[in-house]
């Protein structure tokens, strides 16, 4: 039979669009239109790339080496830099040649699935989880198996959890810490607790630490291999520039693997994508090579941030929030905000729809549960400026009183 035109593989057919960037398109196009809108749904700092990084750029980008083709891994000097930062932030002892550069983290998730998971294989992935992990899991043949967490437990999985999950197809687990979209941080020995587990039942882990920088109050930032050695040979770290230095928009990213499945990225990215963009990488060795002001500056206005929007959310009927601890995200419980008149009149019988209607009535943009595996919550970012998530958190507050 010929297939129509519009056909698509079922491959694709079966994945959705990011619900993140979805909603910031939504938001984005009621403000071409004119409409003062306050997104909370971006998943990036609000601040421009340091100066140092962007000149680097500017530097390479007139340099004849960086013109042409370069190793599919990445730049060797930066690859050796990504080593030494490893080191520097996280403990972490490798070499250049466990590390892969990609086009920004999410495609080290990507190339992560490709490279472990066969058909079926099942892949352990805490919930609320980050919109593109489920998919990148499906889109390698792979079985996403939630595990939900909740606020109570502060959205940090326990290992009766795990093992109540795990069944002989288990071939991975997905943790990040800190977390999107709860901003829940692990603590250094329930991580160790996980790794070792892992270990012991021969589970790989894919560990995201692009968020390492973002804590705050006593939450500390541990990695996985270095407070869980034993998981190392069956642990990949994944890492880049987007969140720490504000350069969401270059697609630098990495990852950090053993040997073997190093090489394995390095053979799918050579037929994929060959090189990240010189341009970009050299921007990249300038962020990791120099010093972390930058991110310590970012990190005081999202503390500040953070503890605003926490007040304001409790503060508003019918939500309820747990602290955040680190990234730039809240997470609240809205079901209190459903089923019930809005000071509009309207109501809402899923977060989905209340989504729907906040943006619609008060031009206030959040991302609602659904997307994350989470129904009756929502995700609110804190990256934006101090009088924009006051002004929309006071619109929402006014929206949520009963009509
Ligand atoms: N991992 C997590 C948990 C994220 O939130 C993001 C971005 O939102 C990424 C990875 C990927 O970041 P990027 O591809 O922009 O480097």
């Amino acid at each position: 039979m010929i297939k129509g035109l519009g056909h698509v593989s079922q491959r694709i057919d079966q994945i959705t669009e990011s619900a993140t960037l979805a909603i910031t398109g939504q938001a984005n196009a009621l403000k071409a239109a004119g409409h003062n809108v306050i997104g909370f749904g971006v998943g990036e700092p609000d601040f421009a790339t340091p100066p140092a990084i962007v000149e680097a750029a500017i530097a390479a980008a007139s340099e004849r080496r960086n013109h042409g083709y370069t190793p599919a891994a990445g730049l060797p000097e930066f690859r050796e830099a990504i080593a030494v930062k490893t080191m520097r932030d996280s403990g972490f002892d490798v070499t250049a040649d466990q590390i892969v550069v990609t086009n920004g983290g999410k495609h080290a998730v990507y190339a992560t699935c490709q490279i472990l998971l066969d058909p079926g294989d099942e892949v352990l992935l805490p919930a609320p989880y980050w919109v593109s992990y489920p998919e990148a899991i499906r889109l390698a043949g792979g079985v996403p198996v939630l595990i939900p967490t909740s606020s109570v437990d502060d959205f940090l999985v326990t290992i009766d959890q795990l093992e109540a999950a795990v069944t002989d197809r288990t071939k991975m687990l997905i943790f990040v810490s800190p977390s999107n979209p709860t901003g829940a941080v692990y603590p250094p020995d329930l991580i160790a607790a996980i790794g070792n587990w892992a270990a012991e039942r021969g589970i790989w882990v894919m560990t995201d630490e692009i968020y390492e920088h973002l804590v705050y109050g006593d939450a500390v930032h541990a990695s996985m291999p270095v407070v869980a050695p034993a998981v190392r040979d069956r642990c990949v770290v994944l890492n880049g520039c987007s969140k720490s230095y504000a350069m969401t928009g270059w697609r630098v990213g990495w990852m950090v693997a053993p040997p073997p499945v190093a090489k394995a990225a390095v053979r799918l990215q050579s037929h994929m994508t060959s090189n990240v963009s010189n341009v970009a990488q050299r921007a990249g060795l300038a962020a990791v090579t120099g010093n972390l002001d930058a991110v310590a500056e970012m990190r005081v206005a999202f503390d500040r941030r953070r503890r605003t929007m926490h007040r304001m959310l409790n503060e508003t009927a019918g939500v309820e929030c747990i602290e955040p601890q680190g990234a730039f995200y809240a997470f609240p419980n809205v079901e209190g905000m459903l089923n019930r008149p809005l000071g509009n009149g309207a109501t809402a019988t899923s977060s989905l729809e209340l989504a729907a209607i906040v943006l619609d009535a008060v031009k206030v943009a959040f991302v609602p549960g659904e997307a994350f595996g989470s129904p009756g919550s929502a995700r609110f970012s804190f990256a934006l400026s101090d009088d924009d998530l006051v002004e929309g958190l006071s619109r929402l507050a006014e929206l949520a009183s009963s009509a």
